[in-house]
């Protein structure tokens, strides 16, 4: 037999980061799973970590606590989400400076749906934050926050032009995001091509790829139908059949996201964003793949 691929032994790509997203859990049990896999991920020293807001600031409070929680009880960077939506400048500079207060140096700056849906045109609360790149400013006003920004890949589903997009993504970076994450995506070549595209626009940037582990197919797909992402034939194929199968699914999960990663890292990706949907297993799987050990192991090992 060969001997395995330099790419997945470990140690084989040192610059490599991670960073994982969580969503605030809204009842008791959900917040020990939500622990339980923050615990799970935590020795494998992400960049940072990062905390969902509920669209039109639903989730105001439980993305406090998780994130305040995080600052409180671990070594973790955590950044939290914040969008402008339903709320007022005072209201969100309120929430940005509590953040601030509590140790928090790391927000994702979003704009947000409309409240009536993805398919209603955007207006922006009166005395709110008109635009991302609005509350960009606002965020650097109130404090030396790291600011990081969404891109879309397959462009959001609101732009007319990928390249208004790109535009998009520039006045961001204009107003001072440090950073973007991607929308997810399965089909590498639509990253490729929006990293050539904000390259060619002038835009230094890191682009990070943001890669969700296919937990369960029908609910990522119709995820990826609200957000614009394309669900490719092959990948429905991969998991057809599958319905009551999990142990496979899973199998195939895993399959499909590090064939995905590696093809990134194979092209030049250094920085990866996981979507965990607040599930360990399958993300540490990955990040075992790619050579990323939990701390406490390489301790034990030393
Ligand atoms: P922007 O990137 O600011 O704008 C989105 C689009 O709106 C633009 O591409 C363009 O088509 C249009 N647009 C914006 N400004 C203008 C303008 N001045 N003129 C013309 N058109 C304009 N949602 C949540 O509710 N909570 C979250 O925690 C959350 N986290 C996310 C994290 C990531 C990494 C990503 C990719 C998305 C996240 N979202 C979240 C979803 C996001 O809120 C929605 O996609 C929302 O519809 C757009 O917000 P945005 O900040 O991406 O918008």
């Amino acid at each position: 037999m060969s001997s395995k691929p330099e790419r997945i032994s470990r140690g084989a790509t040192p610059a490599l980061r991670v960073s994982f997203e969580f969503f605030p859990p809204k009842t008791a049990e959900m917040e020990s799973a939500l622990w339980e896999s923050i615990q799970r991920l935590a020795p494998l020293g992400p960049h940072f970590v990062s905390v969902t807001y509920g669209a039109g600031g639903t989730t105001r409070e439980r993305t406090h606590a998780t994130v305040a929680r995080l600052v409180r009880e671990t070594t973790l960077k955590p950044a939290a989400h914040l969008t402008c939506v339903g709320a007022t400048r005072a209201e969100i500079n309120e929430v940005a400076r509590a953040y601030h207060g509590a140790g928090v140096r790391h927000v994702v700056a979003l704009r947000g749906d409309p409240p009536t849906g993805i398919d209603q045109p955007y207006i922006a609360h009166p005395q709110g934050y008109q635009s991302t790149p609005e509350l960009i400013t606002g965020l650097k006003a109130i404090g030396d926050f790291e600011v990081s920004v969404s891109a879309y890949p397959e462009k959001h589903p609101q732009s007319p032009t990928l390249l208004h997009d790109i535009d998009i993504l520039k006045r961001k970076v204009d107003a001072g995001a440090d950073r973007a994450i991607t929308q997810f995506f399965f089909d590498n070549s639509v990253f490729y091509r929006y990293r050539d595209l904000a390259a060619a626009a002038g835009l230094t940037i890191p682009i990070v790829p943001g890669v969700v582990p296919v937990q369960n197919f029908k609910q990522t797909a119709g995820f990826a139908r609200r957000t614009g992402a394309s669900v490719p034939a092959w990948l429905a194929e991969r998991f057809e059949g599958l319905e009551n199968d999990p142990a496979t699914r899973r199998l195939v999960a895993a399959a499909v996201c590090a064939e995905q990663v590696i093809d990134l890292i194979d092209h030049g990706v250094t920085d990866l964003h996981f979507y965990t949907m607040n599930k360990a297993d399958l993300v540490f799987a990955i990040c075992h793949l790619i050579g990323l050990r939990a701390q406490g192991a390489i301790e034990q090992a030393a």
